[in-house]
């Protein structure tokens, strides 16, 4: 499932392609992917005749600003974005089609189906879901160790839960979770409320390195895309726990175990984050 860093790549790689680009007409073939409004050909018509001026970010979610209008996209498990000529053969899967004054389009690839697409007015897209209650951004400047530790600090629930609560704070998923926990030496059962202040620097610190890395990775991968690659989504990435039990731990060498914690699946090192706190 793209996290943060993947969507922050798509985001990053989609003002490079789109921003500029007048839509001509929109074609959407599967109409649940189109949330709001209900009409899909009220939204075809709305979006019709209207410029891309960027493309922004709040936590997983996509918002592509045009003049008068905001497009929040979600990618869920299997969306991507890829930029076409239009007389390029539509592939298998393609849901919604921006097609461009210039001759390009934008194609909408969804093999899951679970992906969605809000439209706004501007400003609107933060007073209704899905975006209306989403915690702090884990890569604005304003993160610090304080506002962390007011997002999860008196709650109840193990850390790797209340990370994973979209609410207290975005865009960190399974993955970046349980990298982030083990590079600030944090055992994932440990109970929110409990982390001390040393422990609330060194999470911010690891969660912070942990998605700036990830950017950095995903940055390298806009090139081959923008060279023709096709498409944008999911990348390998250099993790350093996850998926990774039975293996070695990279620090201290003891084996990397797994148990379910909050309800997913979760990596730790018993020895570089020990759970006697
Ligand atoms: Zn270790």
């Amino acid at each position: 499932m793209p996290e943060l860093p993947e969507v922050e790549t798509v985001r990053r790689t989609l003002n490079q392609l789109i921003v500029g680009k007048t839509i001509d007409s929109v074609t959407v073939r599967l109409p649940r992917i189109i949330q709001r409004p209900d009409d899909i050909h009220a939204f075809a018509l709305a979006l019709a005749g209207h410029t891309v001026q960027s493309v922004e970010r709040r936590g997983k979610f996509l918002r592509i600003l045009l003049d008068g209008l905001v497009l929040v996209s979600h990618l869920r498990m299997e969306g991507r974005y890829g930029l076409y000529k239009q007389d390029e053969p539509v592939e298998k899967h393609t849901h919604v089609i921006f097609h461009f004054t210039d001759g390009t389009e934008l194609r909408y690839k969804d093999v899951r189906q679970f992906g969605t697409m809000h439209l706004f007015a501007p400003g609107e897209e933060f007073t209704l879901p899905p975006l209306m209650k989403l915690g702090v951004e884990p890569l604005d400047e304003a993160f610090t160790p304080e506002v962390l530790r007011t997002a999860i600090g008196t709650r109840n629930t193990s850390v790797k839960a209340a990370l994973l609560n979209q609410a207290y704070v975005v865009g960190i998923g399974n993955i970046y979770v349980d990298e982030s926990l083990f590079r600030a030496g944090i055992h994932p059962e440990q109970v929110a409320k409990t982390l001390t202040e040393e422990q609330f620097v060194r999470l911010h610190r690891a969660i912070v390195d942990t998605l700036q890395e990830s950017v950095a990775v995903g940055g390298s991968s806009i090139k081959s895309y923008v060279n023709g690659q096709g498409e944008m989504g999911m990348f390998q990435h250099q993790l350093k726990i996850y998926g990774r039990k039975g293996e070695p731990c990279v620090v201290c060498g003891s084996m990397i175990e797994k148990s379910v914690v909050g309800g997913r699946g979760t990596h730790y090192c018993r020895v570089c984050q020990p759970s006697d706190h």
